[in-house]
């Protein structure tokens, strides 16, 4: 396991990389985001969420 393993704050089990959906301005993508096996809680890192929201945007503008 490496040392950058995050834990769910709630139940300390240890995230597991999990493909979720995104949905931003009528397009979808999908991410591996760490997701907690117990609760299910996501953790979206602010910067990759900006980083896909800046690519859809970018991706509209083309048309
Ligand atoms: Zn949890």
């Amino acid at each position: 396991m490496s040392e950058n393993t995050v834990k769910c704050v709630k139940c300390g089990v240890a995230l597991v990389l999990t493909k979720t959906v995104f949905q931003y301005m009528g397009r979808s993508f999908t991410h591996d985001v760490p997701t907690c096996p117990k609760c299910g809680a996501a953790l979206i890192d602010r910067e990759l969420a900006k980083g896909k929201m800046a690519e859809v945007e970018r991706q509209l503008e083309d048309k």
